[in-house]
């Protein structure tokens, strides 16, 4: 059984499919448990409020993707280690309905992480988060009624108020999402009369000495001088202290504190361990899932974990692998074929990665790359980032679908179209079914 249908998870049930042999199809079952029937593609997620991709278009639907995986949409709660069974509740919302209890032989954790506040006061209630689809429809919508009410509103302090966004964190979400968004303000700032672009404001603020501190301070700094040419005012070194719904504080290299007002903060800053895994981990691992270099938990039997949920010792260097989706996608296939190989009695492989490159893009063509070694900046790393994800997409349907909207985006004007999909009458309720047997029980029973 594997839960999460993100790349850890979608990885080791398609690396799976294609690495079991002959009889195996028969005798192997594989069950992928996930909230969502889709992964999401993370590394365009900020084109979605920048509205150069269409949010389905950044997303593969596991049901089409993995044709030989019992898929169940549900989301779990708990894993009870010592009777081989995780506990798991409808996705959809379901009149009383009791949680399941779905037996196991080995167990596949890949619930990924969620959203760190640190604890700073009022951030989990009025920061937006930038880690879903629907975080990423949040957002441009937010952007959207802010520019909407910034036209309407005549007083310039509480205009430019409207018009300051800032995005906490200065790692890849937080450069990124901070590069396109100012890309789509600029570019939209037109259709709203009473609204000039240098009225708008983008701030990227963290605590780090550099941008993207993951891709080496060389390019982390070319990275900062790109966003800043391009508008984004970024502060190092300050710490959010406080969050308001219009304003934040932050405290400054000086120690000093700064009020900003704002009606729009992103947190894009630190990852938490999913809260469903909190009984299987170990204070070493920061709340992950401790693994050996197999992918295997030293600490509970049948049990492997991998992703951003998991602490995967580094064999590139001291402590343990980033949470990145490269590290996720390759650790699936070490995790697929060490599940085979302890299924055919045969010794397990390390996982040993050393990363390749690391790219990032940053809104108005531009980008910054970092590949076997050599720094790329400008159009040329923005074309290979292009280039390398559309070729890593899952799913050839979902390669022309995302080509298809990067090229209408070259000629037309971007959609700046407000959608609302969420009403409490829109929710599907549903009664609870009759009772049905439980999938196929542990072996030997
Ligand atoms: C905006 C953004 C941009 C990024 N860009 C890059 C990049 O350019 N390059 C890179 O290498 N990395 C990037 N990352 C990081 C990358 O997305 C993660 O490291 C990667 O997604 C980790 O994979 P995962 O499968 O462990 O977790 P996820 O991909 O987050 O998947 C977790 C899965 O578990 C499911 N799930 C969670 N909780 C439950 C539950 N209780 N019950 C059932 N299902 C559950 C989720 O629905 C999801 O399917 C980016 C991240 C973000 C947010």
């Amino acid at each position: 059984m594997i839960v999460g249908g993100g790349f850890a998870g979608y990885y080791t049930a398609r690396e799976l499919e294609a690495r079991m042999r002959g009889p195996e199809r028969d005798e192997l079952e594989i069950t992928l448990v996930a909230r969502d029937n889709f992964l999401t593609f993370t590394p365009m997620l900020p084109s979605v409020p920048a509205s150069t991709l269409a949010p389905r278009h950044v997303v593969t639907p596991l049901r089409q993707a993995l044709r030989r995986t019992r898929f169940v949409r549900a989301s779990v709660t708990d894993v009870d280690v010592a009777s081989k069974r995780v506990r798991v509740a409808g996705a959809l919302v379901d009149a009383g309905r009791e949680p399941e209890l779905l037996p196991y032989d080995d167990l596949v954790i890949g619930l990924g992480s969620t959203t760190n506040f640190f604890g700073v006061p009022g951030a989990a209630e009025h920061a937006l988060t930038m880690k879903t689809v629907p975080d990423a429809m949040r957002l441009r919508n937010r952007v959207l009624d802010l520019l909407e009410a910034a036209d309407a509103e005549e007083s310039e302090r509480r205009r430019r108020a409207l018009l300051t966004i800032v995005i906490v964190g200065v790692g890849f979400s937080g450069c990124e999402t901070a590069g396109e968004l100012r890309e789509f303000i600029q570019k939209t700032a037109a259709l709203y009369p009473h609204v000039s672009r240098s009225d708008a404001r983008v701030m990227l603020v963290g605590l780090d000495a550099e941008c993207m501190p993951e891709i080496g301070a060389r390019l982390g700094k070319w990275a900062r001088e790109v966003l800043t040419k391009d508008g984004v005012e970024v502060r190092l070194g300050t710490a959010i202290t406080r969050v308001a719904d219009d304003h934040v504080l932050m405290k400054l290299p000086s120690g000093e504190t700064e009020r900003v007002e704002t009606r729009g903060v992103v947190w894009t800053a630190g990852v938490a361990p999913s809260p469903a895994v909190a009984g299987l981990a170990s204070p070493e691992s920061k709340g992950r899932v401790l693994v050996d270099p197999t992918l295997k938990s030293p600490h509970h039997d049948g049990v492997w974990a991998l992703g951003d949920a998991a602490a995967v010792p580094s064999t590139d260097g001291p402590g343990f692998c980033g949470p990145t989706a490269q590290h996720a996608m390759r650790q699936a296939a070490t995790l697929a074929k060490n599940l085979l190989a302890a299924h055919r009695g045969r010794p397990l492989v390390w996982y040993k990665y050393k990363p390749l490159g690391l790219m990032a893009s940053l809104g108005h063509h531009k980008a910054v790359a970092l590949s076997f070694g050599i720094p790329l900046w400008g159009f040329l790393a923005w074309w290979m980032w292009r280039t390398y994800y559309l070729m890593r997409m899952p799913g050839l349907e979902r390669k022309i679908r995302v080509a298809l909207d990067w090229t209408i985006d070259l000629f037309l004007p971007r959609d700046t179209v407000v959608l609302r999909y969420e009403s409490p009458g829109s929710q599907l309720i549903l009664t609870p079914p009759p009772p049905r047997s439980l999938p196929a029980p542990p072996r030997g029973e």
